[in-house]
């Protein structure tokens, strides 16, 4: 399959799970894939690293201008980048609040900014946005990784809105519990991680956590040509838990 042949894109948050997995897929469907992360580290061909900080507005800027100095063009922005915050609405001060919402949305503003000009002058310029299940579910004690996603969610419908007139679709995917490194890390720091591990599979409708590769299925969908017909949309990949979930008597 080559749908993204001739296309350049670039996957925030690249050098592991999902944005890894996408940026994977994506070269395997012709796409030259600009790795932006924080550590790109080393990457597996054809992926080609940059390292930026998206908290950072200069560092994206130069990441941009360099990948497309690089490639030439720029058609696909994965803003996938993001980080977790745990506790209700005591848990964390004002400084984490500032550095959650820095990372996980401004950041995603940062690099569409930059994008934007790029994506204007591209025949199938598409954003994909990484949200999550907790802009919709109500999770226990994640309140500022929620309000985190709930604005990429109202981000990602105002930029589809904005920006039909450009031709560029956004869209965004909301996964649930995915079995990535970051995960993998909130295991080990648990009391009883096969215990913590049955629990978040349990919420989920199918009984198990989704794959980074079928989050990643669903950002590559949004972004190709077969979704055409798509801006405004959030893709939930979360094994059924917010469609399935119980409705009330
Ligand atoms: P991960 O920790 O495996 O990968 C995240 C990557 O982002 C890392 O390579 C890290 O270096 C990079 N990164 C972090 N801060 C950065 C910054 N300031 N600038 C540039 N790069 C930075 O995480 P993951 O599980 O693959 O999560 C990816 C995205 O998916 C995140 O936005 C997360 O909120 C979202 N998500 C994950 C899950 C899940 O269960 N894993 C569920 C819902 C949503």
């Amino acid at each position: 399959m080559s749908e993204f042949e001739g296309l350049v894109a670039v996957v925030t948050g690249g050098a592991s799970g999902i944005g890894l997995a996408t940026a994977r897929q994506l070269a395997a469907r012709g796409a030259k894939v600009a790795v932006l992360d924080l550590r790109p580290g080393d990457l597996p061909e054809p992926l080609t690293g940059f390292r930026c900080d998206v908290s950072s507005d200069a560092e994206v800027t130069a990441a941009i201008d360099a990948v497309v100095a690089r490639f030439g063009r720029l058609d696909v922005l994965v803003n996938n980048a993001g980080i977790g915050a745990a506790g209700d609405v005591t848990g964390n001060g004002d400084d984490e609040w500032h550095r959650v919402l820095d990372v996980n949305v401004v950041g995603m503003v940062r690099l569409s900014r930059a994008a934007l000009p790029h994506l204007r002058r591209s025949a199938s310029a598409s954003i994909v946005n990484t949200c999550s299940i907790a802009a919709w579910a109500g999770l226990p004690q994640r309140a500022l990784y929620s309000a985190s996603k709930g604005a990429v969610l109202a981000l990602t419908l105002a930029m589809a809105t904005d920006h039909l007139p450009d031709r560029i679709r956004v869209n965004c995917v909301c996964p649930g519990t995915a079995d990535t490194p970051w995960v993998g890390r909130l295991l080990d720091a648990a009391a009883d991680p096969e215990a913590e591990r049955a629990a978040l599979a349990a919420r989920q409708p199918m009984g198990r956590l989704v794959t980074a590769d079928e989050v990643a299925n669903a950002i590559v969908y949004l972004a190709s040509p077969a979704a055409a017909s798509t801006t405004g949309a959030a893709l939930a990949v979360d094994g059924g838990m917010y469609g399935l979930r119980p409705r009330g008597p």
